[in-house]
């Protein structure tokens, strides 16, 4: 028997849909050039996408063709040579739009495989947003912003040629940096994204994680029905009313938080999350009425807390709020945890006004949604000029 090799690609639903279609159909084009026959899919279960929700494709490639059809006789790969995830914040993990709770980012990740992730952070960064491994794996980051535009057009700065590099890089098996080379000229007939694949293959380097470290959390776990509890039928359980919130110190009780579905979470949707000046929100209540996921709590004061377990990021509040600066969307990388912004506020007023200060400080230019026609031109040059500085 043969030898197989797995490559998945993680992205964001539409937004990254053409650039993961790219990366998991040359990794196939490159692997012919070698001879070996393979195969490129999306996961069924992420069709139809959804914006920004994350989604999976894969490349399958094998030493001959009886291997290939062996590797392929399964639903998807029980474990990848290298994982691809083209957005950082995805680090964080995954939860497909079909699927079934959080899942590390690393999932499938063989032991002593790679993770290779598309940033401007550190390494240090990366590593503290992914769940932790029994096994020691690879982590390389392509360094660049994150590059997202939508499923009609496509921006193309390099990102799809510069992580195929990588791949020649780290699983040179797969296939060489030449044959990548010859599968990007076929494809695209541009020899300036050829070079880019080889700027990308010279310049990068990878890090060891260790089982010690990353992310402690234990990954999201649930057991299947067995077949007598199920019911007859199809039976979908709704969602019960919400209830009044209680202030803890005051034991005020008031406002309004809605039951949210206890599964399916969807902030592994956000690459940015809103922040909420309470001091100067006027209670006009258009954040609460405009949100699409009924994200925020009425808090008993009579604020608006966007609940960080249900917002998927889509900029919506920062965009119908009426005061300057209330609502701010900043980069997901800068937050560690989904706690109340309110409960922080209502502790320490002074303390979240640094707090908030210092996140909004942070924000990157937004990383997807485009805010004015014309964007993709001034932002192409300068993710090219960071890439040829990297
Ligand atoms: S970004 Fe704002 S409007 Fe969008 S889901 Fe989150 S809280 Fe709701
Ligand atoms: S839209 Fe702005 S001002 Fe209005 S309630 Fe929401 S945060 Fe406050």
């Amino acid at each position: 028997m043969g030898r197989l090799f797995a490559v998945e690609i993680v992205y964001r639903g539409i937004f990254q849909k053409t650039l993961a279609k790219n990366i998991s159909r040359a990794i196939v084009l490159a692997a012919h050039q070698e001879g070996k026959p393979g195969i490129s899919f999306g996961r069924y279960g992420d069709s139809p996408e959804r914006n920004g929700i994350p989604a999976k494709s894969f490349a399958i490639v094998a030493t001959d063709d009886l291997t290939l059809e062996e590797g392929m006789a399964k639903y998807e790969p029980k474990e990848v040579d290298i994982s691809i995830a083209v957005d950082d914040t995805l680090c964080k993990g995954v939860e497909s739009w079909a699927w079934y709770g959080l899942q590390p980012i690393n999932r499938l990740t063989k032991p002593g495989g790679t993770l290779i992730v598309t940033s401007r952070e550190e390494p240090e960064t990366l590593i503290a947003m992914c769940h932790r491994k029994e096994s020691p794996y690879h982590l390389a980051i392509v360094k660049g912003i994150p590059s997202f535009s939508g499923l009609w057009v496509y921006k193309d700065d390099h990102t799809d040629v510069r992580i195929l590099g990588a791949i020649a890089k780290f699983l040179p098996e797969l296939f060489s940096l030449e044959s990548v080379q010859k599968a990007i000229l076929q494809e695209w007939n541009d020899p300036l994204k050829a070079t880019s694949a080889a700027r990308s293959y010279e310049r990068v380097t990878s890090i060891t994680v260790q089982p010690d470290q990353g992310n402690p959390e234990e990954p999201y776990k649930f057991d299947l029905p067995k077949w007598w509890e199920m019911r007859e039928g199809i039976a979908i359980p709704c969602i019960p009313p919400g209830h009044a919130m209680q202030d803890q110190e005051s034991q005020q009780a008031g406002g309004f938080q809605p039951e949210r579905n206890p599964t399916f979470k969807k902030y592994t949707t956000r690459t940015m999350r809103p922040v909420v000046d309470f001091d100067t929100c006027i209670k006009c209540t258009l954040c609460w009425l405009q949100c699409p996921d009924s994200c925020f709590d009425v808090t008993p004061d009579g604020l608006y807390d966007a609940n960080m377990a249900a917002c998927c990021g889509c900029g919506v509040c920062e965009a119908v709020c009426p005061v300057k600066d209330c609502v701010t969307m900043v980069n997901e990388v800068a937050f560690s945890d989904n706690a109340s912004q309110w409960e922080m506020w209502r502790k320490d007023k002074e303390g979240y006004k640094e707090w908030l200060k210092h996140k909004i400080e942070q924000r990157p230019e937004r990383s997807h949604g485009f805010r004015y026609r014309g964007q993709y031109q001034e932002q192409v040059p300068g993710v090219m000029k960071i890439a040829s500085a990297d």
